[in-house]
């Protein structure tokens, strides 16, 4: 079971004079015995020790407890972190494609997961990427080029909450030799398991649930044993985003409770989408976890669980009195990124109006009264009663 999984493996508590808790290696090099001995560690250089770069003890504890996550039913999996989850990203692609390729993603991907296939490596590589809604599987079939060589997908994406269905995209991708990706960050590697589902790459941000305190950047690259192989000893030695010891140590930490926090996580944010559902200022709700959501059962079958990151839409397009919801609220913090303890909120709108005349947003389904909310860890009556009285305030 998963609980006892994170209490204890990858631990080889007897080396450490039986530490309860793992030491942090904070060193750059490993020393050997004599000639033969480093000349062995280098013909298994991606296991033993020689240069953190590569391989330190300490995140390799933390690399083994995700990779045990990750795999419902035994397949050999390897899990690497990196410095962060845009580093998995950009490692994970890089292993998939070369120049002049082509890439079907899910038009709702991480923005900078956008930007980077989009932009960056169009005018890097002259890669080619073809956004699709991806909510069927027409959308991937009518895409596919015969220079596809990577399927982008991102379920539930942590923008808009839409799914995929990760087995059909898989089973398609597999029967054309396509490789395919996932952004897991949302269901985490406990709650969705999209290498059972046939998905080659499963990437992480280890900066929202797997960190869970907001104390760290990180992430987390999973695959087959060979494949990681592969993307170790070249995007990982090559462009070197390698995890700080300190950092993996901290994530070993927060695996400790990770299934706890996303109990936690699970229920105050079905008891906060439903009071909000319920609200005569609401225009709508995003969240997986309710029957009303679009596919509610599709997120039923191919996950065990949902967390706590959701949109709503407030009932006005007045900044101000947008603005006077938002600065009401107590114990929801203004600020970017999800997935720790404390209960966060966000108006994407702050970023479009930087780009964007308010009246382009309607032709482009966005709306100036978006909100998106990190559920934490705090009593889920205060949280409500919070939303309530800055609604009030409205
Ligand atoms: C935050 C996030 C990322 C990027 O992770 P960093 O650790 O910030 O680099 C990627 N995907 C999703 C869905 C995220 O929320």
């Amino acid at each position: 079971m998963p609980d006892t999984l994170m209490a204890h493996i990858g631990e080889d508590r007897a080396k450490y004079d039986g530490a309860v808790v793992p030491p942090v290696f904070q060193n750059s090099l490993f020393t050997f015995k004599d000639w033969d001995d480093i000349d062995a560690a280098f013909d298994d250089r991606t296991n033993r020790p020689i240069y953190t770069r590569l391989v330190n003890p300490t995140t390799r504890i933390a690399e083994q407890k995700i990779a045990a996550l990750a795999g419902a039913s035994g397949l050999d999996l390897e899990a690497r972190l990196t410095a962060s989850g845009m580093a998995a990203v950009s490692a994970a692609v890089f292993h998939a494609v070369s120049a002049g390729d082509h890439v079907v993603a899910v038009k709702n991907v991480y923005g900078p997961t956008n930007n980077f296939l989009n932009s960056y490596l169009r005018r890097k590589i002259g890669l080619e990427t073809t956004f699709v809604s991806g909510s069927a599987l027409q959308d991937f079939e009518q895409a596919i080029t015969p220079k596809t060589k990577l399927i982008v997908l991102e379920s539930p994406s942590s923008a808009v909450f839409s799914l995929q269905n990760i087995s059909e995209v898989a089973k398609l991708a597999r029967s054309k030799g396509i490789l395919t990706m996932i952004d897991n960050t949302w269901a985490t590697p406990l709650y969705q398991k999209p290498l059972d589902m046939g998905i080659d790459l499963e990437i992480h941000s280890a900066s929202k649930y797997l960190g869970g305190h907001s104390d760290v950047v990180g992430g987390v690259i999973i695959g087959s044993r060979e494949r990681m192989h592969s993307i170790t000893v070249q995007e990982g030695e090559l462009f070197g985003g390698t995890i700080a010891p300190w950092t993996s140590w901290l994530i070993t930490r927060s695996l400790r409770t990770l299934s706890m926090r996303l109990e936690r996580h699970q229920t105050n944010a079905l008891q906060v989408a439903v009071f909000l559902e319920k609200h005569p200022k609401i225009r709508q709700v995003r969240y997986p976890g309710l029957k009303s959501h679009p596919q509610y059962d599709l997120g039923c079958q191919q996950m065990s669980g949902f967390t706590g990151l959701m949109g709503f839409e407030l009932d006005t397009d007045d900044l101000t009195r947008i603005k006077r919801f938002f600065n009401s609220l107590e114990y929801f913090q203004i600020g970017v990124s999800w997935g720790g303890h404390e209960s966060l909120i966000y108006a994407p709108a702050i970023s479009y109006l930087k780009e964007l005349p308010p009246d382009r947003f309607k032709d482009l389904g966005i709306s100036m009264g978006d909100m998106r909310i990190s559920v934490g860890l705090e009593d889920a009556n205060d949280l409500i009663q919070d939303l309530s009285d800055s609604l009030n305030k409205m």
